[in-house]
């Protein structure tokens, strides 16, 4: 079986910068990336506000330089996802689907994925008009009417990108009121593509022969059901921490997150995390990113209290 001295799991900026301190630091680094790499960037447009690009940077730009530049201090990245840790003594056995690794420590960077909303005709249509992804499928949307639901960043985001494509985006929110940033829930509201559908709930999602045909939404201040036509619809509500793959190997919050005083040690002694699967409330790349170099830190001093360095 390969031994490591640290094992990341994950490759977003968190585990991707855990993983460029680890090996740089001189620690044996397989990072288990996931089948598909890079996180949540990997599905953004242009970054912003990740400082030291001027003009901002494309997401899947960005998480392939990390990428490089990790590879380059020589971490080994495979593209898998893990399955399990087991505890083995001092040290820790991570399984993907076909293979087994020892380690010493590891560092769980698995981020969160896209929330679902969980109402009728949302699973049976995925991929067939239903999506959480404007990047990957807006340009199947020329000139055709879409919908993107939530009221975060996200959802704006989603709402902006998708007016180069579509004819007619509806941003649909439960409430009265975004959470957005002010920056793009302006740029939203100053658009002449996008209509903003206030206090409104998507009660079912309806196809013809597999494809999308409308919505049933519900306007809970009119009290009024009504059918919304649509090519296209986006979901944007929030995500979901990664961490059924754990277990019971350490402790996560009521909502599923791993649970850590510090935001870096876990309830085990060599298991550390950083970024979205354990922070609920930055959630950014630049402090997943801070989170990631803090959780190396903390492991090259554990790997050499325990002397394995
Ligand atoms: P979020 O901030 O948690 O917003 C989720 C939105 O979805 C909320 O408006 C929420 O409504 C709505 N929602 C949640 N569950 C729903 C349901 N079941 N039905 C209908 N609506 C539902 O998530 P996010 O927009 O993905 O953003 C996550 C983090 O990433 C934030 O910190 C954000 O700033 C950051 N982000 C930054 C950028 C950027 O700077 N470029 C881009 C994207 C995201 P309520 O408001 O009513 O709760």
């Amino acid at each position: 079986m390969d031994k490591y001295e640290v094992i990341i799991i994950g490759s977003g900026p968190a585990g991707l910068t855990a993983a460029l301190y680890t090996a740089r630091g001189g620690l044996k680094t397989l990072v288990l990336g996931g089948y598909t790499y890079g996180g949540q960037l990997m599905n953004t447009t242009v970054i912003e506000n990740f400082p030291g690009f001027v003009d901002g940077i494309d997401g899947p730009v960005l998480m392939d330089n990390m990428l490089k530049q990790v590879q380059r201090f020589g971490a080994l990245v495979e593209f898998v996802d893990a399955t399990a840790i087991e505890i083995e003594g001092d040290d820790y056995v991570v399984r993907t689907h076909d293979k087994q690794y020892t380690t010493s420590a590891v560092i769980i960077a698995t981020g969160a994925t896209p929330k679902r909303l969980n109402v009728p005709g949302e699973a049976e249509l995925y991929g067939r008009g239903v999506s959480t992804c404007a990047t990957c499928d807006g340009a199947l949307y020329k000139d055709k009417v879409v919908a993107v639901v939530g009221g975060g960043d996200s959802a704006m985001e989603e709402a902006t990108y998708l007016t180069h494509h579509a004819s007619k985006v509806y941003l649909i929110h439960r409430r009265d009121k975004f959470r957005a940033s002010k920056i793009m829930a302006d740029r939203v509201a100053n658009d002449p593509k996008i209509e903003i559908v206030w206090n409104t709930e998507v009660k079912e999602i309806v196809g013809k022969e597999n494809k999308l045909s409308h919505a049933v939404l519900f306007n809970n201040q009119e009290n009024r059901t009504y059918d919304q036509p649509l090519d296209g619809f986006f979901l944007a509500i929030g995500h979901e921490p990664v961490t059924a793959f754990l277990g019971g190997t350490i402790k996560l919050t009521d909502k599923g997150y791993v649970d850590s005083a510090d935001g870096i040690h876990t309830s085990r002694p060599g298991i550390f995390v950083c970024g979205d699967v354990q922070d609920q409330v930055y959630r950014q790349a630049i402090t997943a990113a801070g989170m990631g170099c803090r959780a190396a830190l903390e492991t090259i001093k554990y790997l050499e209290m325990k002397e394995v360095v």
